[in-house]
């Protein structure tokens, strides 16, 4: 079987992680730091606060942004559910824009006429939670202008996009952003097994969001209501939860950052072949806005005619062949627990649209050219 995504794992990863297991340190010894050192060292953001996941990761973000009962969070219908959970988890309601069909992002024009509406009906966003989909961010200046007008903070959800530039910059420098979230889940870029971080410029987002990762207790005097008992004095100023990155996992993490640039390479190069072998008359890959280089975490190809019949039968022959076709993603409106909260269908034609007519291909760095050529030649073979 060609799975769709596969970590690629080296000596270098395994000998990390031993010597980790060999040390005095498997979780809050010196790993985590060096990883969040060398994260924002490599987005140029501030500050970076490494957690178990990016689900956590976005859970502390509207946290740490004030997100509560009663308010308003917006992201996009195309996206795995951790995107909207998180504005749940806080008690909030969510809302979704809907993308544009091209790219499978947030659509600009659709997210201004949403916000003009919502001033209308007093209920504009919180938190606005952009979604990098495959690894190209969304149109960040744009959401930032809107954010100035609007009033309301910028969470990205850069799961797909770590490796990735934005007008030139790496995704994660938080430039038009608030906080911006990563994966190093297995299928993701780079992996930690489990793991994920937030990044930001603000030093009170940063600290409260440690804060979160961690029981909400604080070891530092200055934030106590009085003075430090002692040297095993701790106190609990908030809620907060164990959301933790552990050494283990962080070593690994910082082993990946290393080949991170390599993998980037490596998934256009990849993505560039399958543009030249793939017949797009049928089948066309998602637009690459011109202002971004993608990270390239999925290679998604849409059919010119968006069909229910030959999506499924793609997918399927596709597996018969041993190729991992998939699909990203199951409009987040069409889940039933979000039905059960009144969306329906209909209310995000185009992410609908979308989901009937996108293919994820197979892409990750050590995919052989050879497969890839097969794997055209049997979707040609199919939709002939
Ligand atoms: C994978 C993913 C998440 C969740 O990441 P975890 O690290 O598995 O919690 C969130 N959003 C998007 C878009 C993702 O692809």
């Amino acid at each position: 079987m060609i799975p769709y995504g596969k970590q690629s794992i080296n000596q270098n990863d395994i000998d990390t992680v031993v010597d980790v297991l060999k040390s005095n340190w498997l979780t809050q010894g010196p790993k985590v730091p060096e990883f969040e050192k060398a994260i924002s060292h490599y987005t140029g953001c501030q500050h970076a606060v490494a957690v178990n996941s990016a689900t956590s990761a976005l859970h502390i973000a509207c946290l740490a942004l004030g997100v509560t009962d009663g308010d308003y969070v917006w992201t996009s219908p195309i996206s795995f559910v951790a995107s909207s959970n998180c504005a749940l988890y806080c008690g909030a309601n969510i809302d979704f824009v809907d993308i544009a069909l091209t790219t499978g992002n947030m659509c600009m024009k659709e997210l201004e006429k949403k916000l003009i509406h919502a001033k209308k009906t007093q209920q504009l966003p919180k938190v606005v939670i952009p979604v990098h989909l495959a690894g190209q961010s969304c149109d960040m200046k744009r959401i930032n202008e809107l954010s100035v007008e609007y009033g309301f903070s910028i969470i990205e959800d850069a799961s797909h996009a770590i490796g990735a530039k934005y007008r030139g910059d790496p995704v994660g420098n938080c430039r038009y952003s608030d906080i911006c979230v990563f994966s190093f889940h297995p299928v993701k870029i780079v992996t930690t097994a489990e793991g994920g971080m937030a990044t930001t410029n603000d030093p009170d987002l940063a600290r409260r969001m440690q804060l979160l990762r961690s029981h909400g207790v604080t070891s530092d005097e200055t934030e106590m209501t009085e003075p430090s008992h002692g040297p095993w004095y701790y106190q609990q100023t908030g809620l907060g939860f164990n959301y933790r990155m552990t050494d283990i996992h962080a070593a690994l993490g910082l082993s990946q950052l290393d080949r991170l640039d390599e993998f980037i390479h490596k998934r256009h190069q990849l993505a560039n072949l399958y543009n030249s072998l793939l017949d797009t008359a049928k089948i066309t890959p998602l637009q690459q806005s011109e202002y971004i280089y993608s990270a390239y975490h999925l290679y998604i190809v849409q059919l010119r005619t968006p069909c229910v019949k030959t999506h499924r039968k793609l997918v399927t022959q596709l597996r018969a062949n041993k190729i991992i076709g998939h699909v990203h993603y199951i409009p987040i409106h069409l889940q039933p627990y979000y039905q059960n909260m009144g969306f329906k269908k209909g209310d995000f034609p185009a992410a609908e649209t979308y989901y009937r007519s996108s293919i994820t291909l197979p892409l990750y760095p050590d995919l052989q050219e050879e497969h890839l050529e097969y794997i055209t030649d049997t979707i040609h073979k199919i939709l002939c």
